[in-house]
């Protein structure tokens, strides 16, 4: 879908005195073309992209975003609000115009309804709805109403007339925590509650804000959601599994695991596979974007990953702390297990010589926690 610039013009990016909106905001110029070119290797795109981003994001045309929640904790608009870097919480607030949150904006009650109804009635095709939390449709879809109407209903008017849609957070995804068994509520996601809108899905608990913001930067440049996989996610973001990209992953083909919290192999930083880590079977890019200015990420902290980006997660990547039982293609539980035994024959089939002889080496060893790893 195209996003039409001409009719966009809502918003203008220069003040009157044809300042840059970045710089009204007090963001360097230097700051604003590094933004571009942190959204631009966040999209897989080459760093000659980084003008045609920028150019952009300094155009004319801000889309108006309704931003709906239902079944959620709010994590995702917490993700959103506490994005500490005021380079990029300014410039997507600047890039876009939040015209509606029932979280976040003042204005309540009937004056809310007003405004939601007010930019559907004026801008109905043009602009963009963020979903977050997942829409029951149990009961005649009665466990969530806002303004006496259901979400199911809100979510089908409003999903069906934009120009796009965004599910922000495993709930809107795929109905995440509340469709857990036995889904009392009969939660789904918004794929599968208003089904044939144009749709991109950004599972994870929290969503990723740079994940969500690189969405919507590509729709700014390219006029269109990015390329997605076959449960809906853009494949700049979710196209690898997190045991591609993790930093524990040399561990885990040298056949070092963590046996037991706060082991020795704990300390050093050892693969977390035994310990329950879902990596190996889900598809994220949180080991690239991590969290909290990039400071740190589940695994990186010591926990598991628990897969919290795949559809229907809760049920089936629990219990979180019992190891896979098995990756198809890759016989990880048998490998891990004869690493143990020092099958190194067998082991090496998997992780190669020298990693399996690590392995079998340290399985010698005794314990020495006063040693640094
Ligand atoms: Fe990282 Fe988990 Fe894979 Fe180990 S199993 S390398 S901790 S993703």
């Amino acid at each position: 879908m195209k996003l039409d610039h001409d009719s966009e013009k809502m918003f203008p990016m220069f003040d009157e005195v044809g300042s840059p909106f970045w710089e009204k905001r007090g963001v360097s110029r230097r700051d604003f073309m590094k933004f571009c070119a942190t959204m631009t290797a966040a999209l897989s795109l080459p760093a000659a992209m980084i003008p045609k981003v920028a150019e952009a994001l300094e155009s004319d045309g801000r889309p108006s975003v309704i931003w709906l929640e239902f079944q959620s904790c709010t994590g995702d608009t917490e993700a959103l609000l506490r994005a500490s870097s005021p380079t990029v919480a300014e410039i997507v607030l600047d890039v876009l115009s939040l015209d509606y949150s029932e979280t976040i904006m003042a204005a309540a009650g009937h004056l809310a309804e007003e405004a939601r109804g007010k930019i559907l009635k004026e801008r109905a095709g043009k602009y963009i709805v963020v979903v977050e939390g997942s829409i029951p449709i149990g009961e005649n879809s009665a466990y969530c109403c806002i303004g006496g109407r259901s979400a199911l209903e809100i979510a089908r008017e409003l999903c069906s007339n934009a120009l796009a849609t965004i599910a922000v957070g495993t709930c809107a995804s795929y109905g995440g925590l509340p469709a857990a068994a036995p889904n009392p509520t009969g939660a789904v996601g918004v794929g599968e509650a208003v089904p044939g809108i144009t749709l991109v899905n950004l599972p994870g608990c929290p969503v990723n804000t740079d994940n969500l913001v690189a969405t919507i930067v590509h729709f700014l440049t390219f006029g269109r959601l990015p390329a997605v996989d076959g449960k809906g996610r853009p494949l700049f973001a979710y196209g690898k599994k997190i045991h591609d990209n993790c930093e524990r992953r040399s561990h885990f083909d040298a056949g070092q695991y963590v046996e037991a919290w706060g082991d020795q192999g704990h300390r050093k930083g050892h693969c977390l596979y035994k310990m329950g880590c879902k990596g190996p079977a889900t598809f994220h890019n949180c080991p690239i974007q991590k969290y909290n200015e990039k400071t740190g990420w589940p695994v990186g902290s010591g926990h598991g990953c628990v897969g919290c980006s795949e559809p229907a997660f809760w049920d089936s990547m629990s219990p979180f702390y019992r190891r896979l039982p098995n990756v198809p293609g890759f016989g990880i539980e048998a490998t891990a297990d004869k690493i143990g035994l020092g099958l190194v024959a067998a082991a090496a089939a998997g992780f190669g010589i020298h990693g399996a002889l690590n392995a079998l080496r340290k399985d010698k060893e005794p314990e020495d926690s006063t040693r640094e790893g």
